[in-house]
């Protein structure tokens, strides 16, 4: 395929994900390049115009953002900024014609998540969440082995993701108006998918606690989460996430076997193992795979494995496992 087939994708926020991951993976996609990007940081201009060659008319800010409806080479519009900001960004690429990634968690409130999935539908455009992990071979034998019962009926799902918070105490991370949450909305949705992977079911009710051994640190947002999800199919999951504790792992036991992921939700060093021995598969490239399918959606007017309505459910599972802390009941999803 040559360049002019690609589409042009513009990044929206130019912090650690785009810089370290998404840029990166843009130049190994086959279906997509980097044409644009969206800053409101100056300084950032020239270093990434420099790096990635990007032409002066396909950098923007977020004032004259909306202007780029009128440029052609910019086909998906790619929102990686603070959680909050992920509506309007959403919106206004859609209203400006252009196809939409949003990164997870999708946004703050499910009624946001609603908004922005009527925008895209109302300006007839595609809209994906940034879940990398649905084109992961370890994650997707995950999917494979339990939503097709290999090992039968499942019957308890153990979930963690978390990691000890060691950065700015001054985060977006750490701030509610703009995170939305704390270790739930940021790491426990990767435990939410894995859960949802896995056993290819909704979870019909949660039960949730919170644990804060960090109140300084933590102030406006949570720091660890327990929470248990039932399955219409009779199965458990427990789960947990956290920004002071170290865990990656998601596992499935099911009536004839285990199925695990002992590294289950990181860019790359997936471990996994069932039963009957280790899995072995290739680490990939989960960005660009999960961009370049997303462009082949577009030219080819199919859906995308990863739609808008999946980042929904997980924010309604979100709000009842915040509702669940809050009454200390079990809650319906
Ligand atoms: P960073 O803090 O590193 O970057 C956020 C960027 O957003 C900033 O650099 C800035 O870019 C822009 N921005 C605009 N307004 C604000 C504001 N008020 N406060 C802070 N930043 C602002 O965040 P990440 O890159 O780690 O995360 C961005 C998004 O990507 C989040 O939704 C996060 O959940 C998601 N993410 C997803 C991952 C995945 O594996 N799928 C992994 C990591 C993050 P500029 O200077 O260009 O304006």
């Amino acid at each position: 395929k040559n360049k002019q087939k690609k589409l042009g994708v513009a990044l929206v926020g130019l912090g650690g994900y785009s810089t370290y991951q998404l840029a990166p993976a843009l130049l190994q996609c086959k279906n997509c390049y980097l044409a644009g990007i969206v800053t409101g940081t100056p300084s950032k201009e020239k270093i990434w115009a420099d790096k990635y060659n990007i032409p002066q008319k396909n950098i923007y800010n977020y004032q004259n953002f909306d202007s780029i409806a009128d440029n052609k080479d910019i086909d998906i519009v790619y929102v990686v900024l603070p959680v909050a900001m992920h509506k309007e960004y959403t919106i206004r690429a859609a209203k400006a014609g252009k196809h939409v990634i949003c990164e997870k968690p999708m946004a703050v409130s499910a009624a946001d998540c609603q908004a922005m999935i009527d925008a895209c539908k109302q300006a007839n455009r595609m809209l994906s969440i940034g879940y990398r992990l649905h084109f992961e071979p370890f994650n997707m034998e995950m999917m494979r082995l339990g939503q097709k019962k290999v090992f039968g009926n499942i019957m308890k799902i153990n979930s963690s993701n978390g990691f000890v918070w060691g950065g700015d105490p001054n985060a977006w991370r750490l701030k509610k108006a703009l995170a939305g949450g704390g270790a739930l909305m940021d790491m426990g949705v990767y435990v939410i998918q894995g859960a949802r992977y896995t056993t290819g079911e909704e979870p019909l009710t949660v039960k949730a606690k919170e644990i804060k051994t960090k109140p300084d640190l933590f102030k406006e947002v949570d720091e660890t989460v327990v929470w248990e999800m039932k399955f219409p199919g009779g199965s458990v999951a427990e789960c947990r996430t956290s920004y002071n504790e170290n865990a990656n792992f998601l596992r499935a036991e099911a009536e004839r076997g285990w199925f695990e992921l002992s590294e289950a939700y990181r860019y790359g060093g997936m471990v996994g193992a069932t039963t009957n021995g280790s899995m072995s598969f290739p680490n990939i490239n989960q960005q660009a795979a999960q961009m370049d399918d997303f462009a082949q959606c577009v030219t080819q007017n199919k859906s995308t494995r990863v739609p808008g309505e999946m980042g929904l459910q997980d924010i309604k599972i979100v709000e009842a496992i915040y509702r669940s802390i809050a009454s200390g009941k079990e809650e319906s999803v």
